[in-house]
């Protein structure tokens, strides 16, 4: 399925996914072709698949990013303001998208977000990648985007709270501290691994968490998923 929808450009790959109904949203399809691929994906950044970056992680398939991005998109509205935290943030592509959906396309809007990764050579290859482009060097030197070295799974306190949170690879569970650190109203989109029940498309699923204005918390289960695990940092 996912395959279908690569193209030889990022506008083709774009145009494809929306094609294909994997993108359905205009702002989401906006803010993915403002980005190129290429400055985040080493090999084939136009395959509609996960590729190598080094230091054991992937940059997720891009299918994938227009799934998070849709399920987050309610809580992430241009030019208000809002918060965002991309956990796991890797190659940086995922924090380039979202903050042109907080931001708008030329990074001049109102908004904010943080991409936490605990791989120093990660978060320093993700501000690499995004001073590639103009706007993207906008968005670093206005501190639109900031990404920052820690455990992403203790989230990033000093950010918050957030519009939205979004994880990049599969936790071992819900991480209250992540949760705490969500505005109210506020969504989370989390790949969770339940090494107990294996369902169908084995252990992992997306799960959505949402926190209403009152604090009120509702977990959703989703799709089944295959995503890195969130680890120990490496010594
Ligand atoms: N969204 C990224 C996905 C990268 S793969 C992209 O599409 O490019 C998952 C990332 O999670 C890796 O970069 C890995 O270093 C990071 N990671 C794993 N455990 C982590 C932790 N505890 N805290 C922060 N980042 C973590």
């Amino acid at each position: 399925m996912a395959w279908r929808s690569s193209g030889r450009t990022n506008a083709e790959l774009i145009s494809n996914l929306y094609k294909s109904q994997l993108i359905t949203s205009d702002r989401v399809r906006a803010s993915m072709t403002s980005v190129d691929r290429a400055h985040y994906a080493p090999a084939a950044p136009y395959e509609d698949s996960p590729q190598t970056i080094g230091y054991q992680a992937t940059i997720s398939a891009p299918h994938m990013h227009a799934s998070a991005s849709e399920s987050l998109l309610p809580f992430m509205p241009e030019n208000k303001g809002a918060k965002v935290l991309d956990v796991g943030s890797g190659s940086g592509y995922l924090t380039h998208v979202l903050a042109n959906l907080v931001c708008g396309a030329d990074g001049k809007g109102d908004g904010k977000v943080v991409g936490i990764d605990h791989i120093p050579q990660l978060t320093e290859l993700a501000t690499s990648n995004m001073r590639k482009s103009e706007e993207g060097r906008r968005l670093l030197e206005s501190g639109k985007v900031e990404f920052v070295t820690g455990d992403g799974r203790k989230g990033y306190v000093e950010g918050g709270p957030y519009d939205a949170i979004h994880v990049g690879a599969a936790a071992s569970e819900m991480h209250p501290v992540l949760i705490e650190q969500l505005r109210a109203p506020g969504r989370m989109f989390i790949p969770v691994e339940d090494a107990e029940d294996r369902g169908m498309f084995g252990a992992q699923y997306i799960w959505v968490v949402d926190k209403d204005e009152k604090g009120e918390v509702k977990r959703k289960r989703d799709m089944g998923v295959r995503y890195v695990m969130l680890t120990d940092a490496p010594k």
